[in-house]
């Protein structure tokens, strides 16, 4: 008997972990290739829920998934470690040492072999060289970041609660980046507050305590939404409360405020950097693949990197090639989760050493969440090829089913229905708002 064809997915978050789980099911399973899926972290979370972990409307311990229990569950490997570095020639990874809190090694550098390499790291903050950003702002790009900005956020409410004196207390948020994470942060923050003040912090007054500021240095905020949906959720936001700047472009972060090129000043207690994505630096350094300016890999209509056919990339860290009047490939979950169903069956196609069909982005459209007040976007109409404007419950059901689709793909359909109805029977002994 050959030994098993390796499949090895390097990032486990909405497009990895969705290949590896269903090609685990799917070839794992029956030994036609073993699956290996390799991430820094040992736990999942979805990362479009990241901002409200940061606002502490979800407990990120609740949401979040083993990757040991998932790979014993769905018949793959998973190996715990950053990618390093590829050997091309050798069809090998290099995955870095895990090191524990104490600054001890935990599991040693190791080399992982591969007959298909799917690389799926996601992205991180592009802070564009404005200088501050790492030392003093939050930017939500991974689940430790987002639970670290929730701890600073309840212990000033609750510093401000305990204040002496009868002083004003204030929280003043900046968020730098008005598209959908920006946004939803800040309409999630609003509600945040207003809850807390109901859990006994009534010092606080919950309409004044927060003040948050927006900024963008384009004209609008949204720009992947229709002019007409970014004007809506624009005043949405300011009937909540949120000053909105845009055409400031932010030059600097520090400890207290954000300055822009016009020359202005926002004072900021708390600022978020929510600009803007880029390809994490160790993609412009495995072993000759091609990348874009911004760090993503270059890759082929069948997904495989442009110098490498043994090697695919699919989500944020990869640069799609635009085909004519085409929709551009975004970097979204929608996207990646399209993408890993599309590498599911090429990873077939190539098993049986079939050729490969290009991979075709459908575009659903673009939904925002306002929390708890509204949800606003556009859904393409597939027979008139046209967007539509949708608000309210459809449009928040339709956001919700995003995820939906996520859990679907990682659980099967009797896994999202216990999920569902176990979540709806814990919201009775839950506070709406983590509180610690
Ligand atoms: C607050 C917020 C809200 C969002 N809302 C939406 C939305 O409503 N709709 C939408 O479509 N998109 C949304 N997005 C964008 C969406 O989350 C991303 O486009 C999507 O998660 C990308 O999927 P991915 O699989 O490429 O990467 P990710 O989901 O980011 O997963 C990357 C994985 O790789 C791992 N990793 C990173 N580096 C390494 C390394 N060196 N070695 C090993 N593992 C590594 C990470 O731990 C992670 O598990 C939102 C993003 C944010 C931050």
């Amino acid at each position: 008997m050959s030994d098993p064809h390796r499949i090895v997915v390097v990032g486990g978050g909405a497009g990895g972990l969705e290949l590896a789980t269903r090609a685990g099911d799917r070839f794992g399973g029956r030994g036609r290739a073993a699956v290996t899926l390799v991430d820094k972290n040992e736990t999942h979370l979805w990362k479009p829920l990241l901002h409200e972990v940061a606002a502490g409307s979800m407990d990120i311990h609740a949401h979040q998934l083993d990757y040991l229990a998932q790979a014993r569950w769905h018949h793959f490997n998973f190996c715990c470690g950053a990618l390093e570095g590829i050997d091309r020639g050798r069809r090998e990874i290099t995955v870095a040492p895990t090191i524990d809190e104490r600054g001890a090694e935990v599991i040693p550098r190791r080399r992982l072999p591969y007959d298909t390499l799917v690389i799926a790291i996601g992205s991180v903050a592009n802070t564009f060289g404005v200088p501050g950003v790492a030392e003093h702002a939050y930017a939500l790009e991974s689940a430790a970041e987002a639970d670290r900005f929730h701890r600073r956020l309840i212990n000033a409410c609750i510093q401000a609660n305990y204040r002496p004196g009868s002083a004003p207390a204030s929280l003043r948020v900046v968020i730098v980046g008005g598209g959908a994470t920006g946004v939803e942060l800040a309409a999630e923050l609003h509600n945040t507050t207003r809850v807390l003040a109901a859990y006994g912090l009534h010092n606080i007054d919950s309409e004044r305590f927060l003040q948050i500021t927006l900024v963008d240095a384009g004209p609008r905020i949204l720009p992947m939404l229709p002019e007409r949906i970014a004007r809506s959720v624009t005043e949405a936001l300011e009937d909540l409360g949120v000053r909105v700047v845009t055409s400031e472009q932010a030059v600097e972060i520090t400890a207290s405020e954000i300055k822009t090129r016009s020359g202005k000043a926002f004072p900021a207690d708390l600022a978020v950097w929510a600009a803007g994505i880029k390809g994490a630096d160790v993609l412009a350094s495995l072993d000759g693949l091609e990348t874009n300016r911004i760090n993503q890999l270059m890759v082929l209509p069948t997904l495989q990197t442009t110098r490498d056919p043994d090697i695919f990339a699919l989500g944020d860290c990869s640069a799609f090639p635009r085909a004519g009047s085409g929709p551009a490939v975004p970097p979204a979950a929608q996207a990646a989760h399209q993408e890993a169903s599309h590498l599911l069956r090429s990873i077939a196609l190539r098993l049986d050493g079939r050729p490969l069909g290009p991979f075709r982005y459908r575009d659903f459209g673009s939904l925002v969440s306002l929390g708890e007040y509204s949800t606003i976007g556009s859904l393409m109409g597939f027979l008139s090829g046209k967007s539509y404007r949708v608000e309210g419950w459809f449009a928040r059901f339709m956001y919700l089913s995003l995820y939906k689709m996520h859990l679907y793909a990682l659980h099967g359909p009797i896994g999202v229905i216990l999920d569902t109805l176990a979540r709806f029977l814990k919201r009775g002994t839950e506070p709406a708002v983590k509180l610690h």
